[in-house]
């Protein structure tokens, strides 16, 4: 049923819900809360602690009062007491509570704490009459991620409705057996609480069913896709000879680079087809383990197609690996959307006719109706952009014998993590640095370092350098509390970037790239900041992966807490990359105890898979990946850190599924057939 027919959401607010993707009711049965606020906790005013969230039972002290601001922001104002103390309230741009709080009269409001301990306020508090809460008060209450414009009064009470026309026997996808083997609750007990959970033990419950439920069906698509590449059998190469590739490097591998590239080299010897994965920290020197590999199926008598994930990467591959093969006698050939029609032709025809050995681009490679002679090998650097459903793809393509395939990641994921988003590869992880790396020198510090970072950021410009200054994309404010006219998104990167440019630096050249902008310009943004037009690059994560600016010593991470430790430290990668002292500073916006504790990880270690298995243990649940921008498989509610048994559980389960039943053609299987097809779909968009 279509959102639109919902009581109370016509086609304007059904547009709002589209937006988040939100169509049908069974869309909003499956947007789950990304937290929940406890509303049935009462606390006396005496006893409020600026930051928390905290319902109170007051009475209305004096009639609510009106001042315009600005445009756009009026503020109604009043004061509540109890037996207690008194508190202020204020209301932004809500003229209805002037009608709605009547002095005298006691309600119970929700609200999060601002103000001293002392002189306590509420900002936008939700309330209800005393003695009829139940509905925003006195109940456990879903938090749903949105965008700006989307209300949480809107979301709740449409999936409430979409919740009440659930058929009271529902059928399950999890067969019954499955169920009762792993104490897994019914589905529709699941659906209803995990949004508005009876209690903290109901959403618990509720939440484990559905959790395992996302985890078997990725496992049960892992593996099956394993099981189809294992059978479908791979090209056997011959071992070769690298020794004159190894004299030509100029350095001694390190011994985790040795051990990937046998890994490599014995898979594709094996006759088996390969797939693996090679997880290597930030400059580990993954590009000579594919560099190593692309020469075995070159002088394999095949073609081998190098794709990394933007173009400048590709480029910058290119420019690095170019002269290295081409002196081992490789017809190496760049493609990209930059180059001319005629250019792009003439790398075409040498690739149709086998005449070129190594094709470096981006994964537009293998879309463009570009055609090899026999292409052996594919080597997709930093995985993460690609999604499972390209791994897939790529085997498909070809005629012949398939390509196998080496996939190279510098997200340093903790081993149980792995087994879950790469089931269906195997893993080899490089640890340690080449010999000689001086490690980032991270600061972590708070606003009111904030001048002495910026005559920092002068005095490194001034010695030549250039400056990363990372934002989030904070698409939402904080909460429902936040001042609601303060830009998010993009606009609020713009505005960062105005004020560096206006205010802060005005003699400097401030560049600016988010994930929001046309490809062409964030291109274009990116080139000018490699070839040094540009002294401060303003950022959105997009430049976490591998640009290569040796000359950038200093990068600044505003509101490092909003960012995932591996991500950090990802970002961190960006500086240190040539000869120059480099620092990374980190600004907290807001502190507590975790974050302390996270930052203080950042501080002390270098190391990305550390850091990751840190991050893991401390976050318990919540994003490990930071924002969503990964193309990783995307869980709805399953938290790859807290829920390792689960997947363990959901491994175990899928592969007793699959040995019974390999194409789920059972009719107790069929509709986690159609979860595990609607789960690869959606992994392979990005
Ligand atoms: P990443 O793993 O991040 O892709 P790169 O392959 O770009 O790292 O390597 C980073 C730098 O380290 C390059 O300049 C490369 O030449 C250098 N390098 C790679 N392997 C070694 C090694 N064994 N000894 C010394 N330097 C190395
Ligand atoms: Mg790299």
């Amino acid at each position: 049923m279509d959102v639109k027919y919902l009581k109370g959401i016509g086609e304007k607010r059904a547009g709002l819900l589209g937006k988040l993707g939100l169509f049908t009711c069974g869309d909003l049965v499956e947007y789950y809360p990304r937290a929940y606020e406890d509303r049935t906790v009462y606390k006396k005013l005496s006893e409020l602690e600026p930051g928390n969230a905290v319902c109170v039972r007051a009475t209305v002290a004096q009639p609510v009062t009106h001042s315009f601001v600005r445009q756009g922001l009026d503020l109604y104002k009043t004061a509540v007491f109890d037996e207690s103390g008194m508190m202020r309230l204020t209301f932004f741009n809500a003229p209805y509570v002037q009608d709605s709080l009547i002095q005298g009269e006691s309600y119970v409001f929700f609200g999060r704490v601002t103000g001293t301990a002392l002189s306590p306020e509420l900002n936008n508090p939700v309330f209800e009459p005393e003695g009829k809460q139940g509905r925003v008060t006195g109940r456990i209450l879903p938090k749903y991620p949105s965008t700006a414009g989307c209300p949480q009064s809107l979301l709740r009470n449409a999936v409430e409705q979409a919740l009440e026309k659930l058929p009271d026997s529902m059928p399950d996808t999890l067969p019954e057996d499955v169920r009762r083997e792993r104490g897994l609750c019914h589905l529709g007990f699941a659906a209803r609480n995990i949004h508005f959970p009876q209690t903290w033990d109901a959403l618990e419950v509720a939440r484990r069913r559905l959790v395992f439920e996302e985890l078997l069906t990725l496992q049960l698509g892992l593996v099956r896709l394993k099981s189809r590449s294992l059978r479908a059998g791979g090209r056997r190469l011959q071992k070769v000879d690298l020794s004159d590739f190894y004299s030509l490097l100029g350095f001694e591998l390190t011994d985790g680079q040795k051990a990937a590239i046998a890994d490599a080299e014995r898979d594709m010897c094996s006759g088996r087809l390969m797939g693996r994965l090679v997880q290597g920290d930030v400059g580990s020197g993954k590009t000579a383990v594919a560099a190593a590999c692309a020469l075995m199926a070159i002088r394999g008598g095949c073609q081998v197609a190098l794709m990394a994930p933007t173009e400048i990467l590709a480029e910058q591959h290119a420019q690095s690996l170019a002269p290295l093969m081409t002196r081992l006698g490789v017809d190496v050939r760049l493609l990209t959307g930059r180059m001319t029609a005629a250019q792009k032709k003439a790398v075409r025809l040498s690739l149709a006719s086998g005449e070129a050995g190594l094709c470096i681009g981006t994964h537009a490679l293998l879309s463009e109706g570009v055609g090899f002679q026999d292409l052996g090998l594919i080597i997709m650097d930093e995985q993460h952009r690609f999604g499972v459903r390209q791994r897939a793809g790529l085997s498909e393509k070809s005629e012949g014998p398939p390509p196998h395939r080496l996939i190279l990641s510098a997200t340093p994921i903790p081993r149980t993590l792995s087994l879950t988003l790469f089931g269906d590869l195997d893993v080899t992880v490089m640890r340690g640095l080449p010999p000689g790396r001086k490690p980032v020198k991270t600061y972590v510090v708070d606003e009111a370092y904030r001048v002495r970072i910026e005559n920092f950021v002068r005095k490194q410009v001034g010695l030549g350098r250039q400056v990363y200054c990372i934002c989030p994309l904070i698409d939402e404010p904080a909460d429902e509390f936040a001042d609601p006219s303060a830009p998010t998104g993009a606009a609020a990167v713009d505005k960062y970037a105005r004020r560096l440019r206006e205010e802060v630096f005005p003699e400097l050249r401030v560049g600016l790239v988010h994930g929001r902008m046309k490809g062409k310009d964030k291109e274009a943004a990116m080139r000018s900041f490699a070839r040094g037009e540009t002294d401060i690059l303003v950022a959105t994560t997009v430049i976490e992966v591998g640009v290569d600016v040796p000359n950038a010593s200093l990068i600044i991470v505003e509101n490092a807490e909003r960012f995932g430790l591996s991500q950090l430290h990802q970002l961190r990668g960006r500086v240190g990359r040539g000869v120059h002292e480099s620092y990374c500073v980190l600004f907290l916006q807001t502190s507590n105890e975790t974050s302390e504790k996270r930052m203080e990880i950042m501080r002390s270690s270098n190391d990305g898979f550390a850091i990751a298995e840190a991050d893991l243990d401390l976050r318990g649940p919540g994003d490990f990946f930071g924002d969503r921008q990964h193309g990783l498989p995307v869980f709805k509610l399953a938290d790859l850190s807290g829920d390792t048994g689960l997947v363990r559980e959901a491994r175990e389960t899928a592969a007793s599924i699959l040995a019974s039943d390999p194409e789920l053609s059972l009719p107790a299987h069929r509709a986690l057939a159609g979860r595990v097809d609607r789960l690869m779909e959606n992994m392979g968009r990005d």
